[in-house]
């Protein structure tokens, strides 16, 4: 009996039974370790991992495991880009513009002030020039990316005091997240780049005046309501920032082709969950933190105007001295300006018609 009719007469059962198994259940078992740059606490951000992680152990029946390790655990929570560009681990999870140090271009692969919102960045990752731009780039340090979440339009964070103008933002130590540090120091502000895990103690104690981190969900997890009672909007400097999954080149290129499209739709799977789980978990955090006594702002107007004046002075500054920058931040920004001319017409009419309706 040939292959082809074994399988007409008997089945899958025969066919399992006559040991003959579809091709992924050949493959070797494969081990890897996942260092991130999140606390473990928070299941949005840290979690994606192990949505990630999961999907791929089940996808291959359990044959390709990959452990998940909380920022600290195999190493610092801002060590994890040098940890997969020296292959100590095969991979990690974190947001690109916390390594704006070694180049600031990092920064364009996660946001950047006055940037993208998560779904135009998801546009531009999976459709424009995005992910190749930012892969020729990443490739400098032995790295492949797969978007693998995204928060949306972050919150600006928890303030001791009010912000009334951009004079009162002159000395204040801030945690910011990465690269957007650049910016606010032209304002006056002495920007700290800590760990997701560190910013509660630092506030808590003093060192900080204000901190920011994601958006309602995770920062009542983390407590921040307890030591700042004013809690601002939006970030800009996060309009929608994209986590990633770093790949070390080598240990993907090993891989069978089979787990190599397994690894891709695994990510592109926890990049929609991560989405989904903060909006979905935001609005009843807000609800409670506002019956808490958290009293919720928006930023100035003015405070605006003068932070999206400062961006667009670093840009400029940037591009005439890193040539990674001008050509990625030029895609980048003819996307976004198409982005914003479509964004316009259907998704903010209707939104803002809909925030207007009592239902
Ligand atoms: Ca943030």
């Amino acid at each position: 009996m040939d292959r082809r009719s074994l399988i007409k007469n008997a089945g899958i059962a025969g066919v399992l039974a006559a040991g003959i198994a579809p091709a992924v259940h050949a493959q070797a078992a494969i081990r890897w370790r996942l260092a991130s740059s999140f606390p473990k606490p928070l299941d949005t951000i840290y979690g994606g991992a192990e949505v990630f992680a999961k999907k791929v152990s089940d996808m291959t029946g359990g044959k390709f495991q990959i452990s998940v390790h909380a920022a600290g655990e195999l190493m610092p929570a801002f060590g994890v880009v040098d940890g997969v560009q020296q292959g100590t681990v095969e991979m990690c999870h974190t947001v690109p513009y916390y390594f704006f140090g070694k180049n600031e271009a990092f920064a364009i692969g996660a946001a950047i002030p006055f940037g993208m919102n998560s779904r135009q960045m998801s546009a531009w990752m999976y459709e424009g020039n995005g992910r190749k731009l930012m892969n020729e780039f990443y490739a400098k340090y032995n790295m492949v990316s797969f978007p693998g979440g995204n928060t949306g339009t972050q919150m600006g964070g928890w303030f001791r005091k009010e912000i009334k103008t951009v004079a009162d933002l002159k000395g204040l130590k801030f945690r910011i997240g990465g690269f957007a540090g650049k910016v606010v120091e032209k304002l006056g502000v002495v920007p700290q780049n800590l760990p997701g895990g560190e910013i509660y103690q630092a506030l808590e104690k003093g060192t900080l005046d204000a901190a920011e981190w994601v958006g309602p969900y995770d920062d009542q997890k983390l407590g921040f309501a307890k030591v700042a009672p004013f809690y601002y909007y939006p970030g800009w400097w996060e309009g929608g920032p994209e986590v990633d999954f770093f790949i070390n080149n080598k240990a993907l290129d090993s891989l069978p082709a089979e787990y190599k499209a397994i690894v891709e739709a695994a990510a592109s799977h926890a990049h929609i969950d991560m989405q989904a789980k903060y909006d979905a978990r935001n609005p009843g955090a807000l609800k409670q933190l506002v019956a808490g006594g958290t009293k919720v702002l928006p930023f100035p107007a003015t405070v605006l105007e003068a932070s999206f004046k400062a961006s667009m002075d670093v840009y400029e500054e940037i591009a005439a001295k890193n040539p990674d920058w001008k050509k990625i931040y030029g895609d980048y920004r003819a996307f976004q300006r198409d982005q914003i001319l479509w964004f316009r017409f259907a998704e903010s009419r209707f939104d803002t018609f809909m925030q207007t309706r009592k239902m």
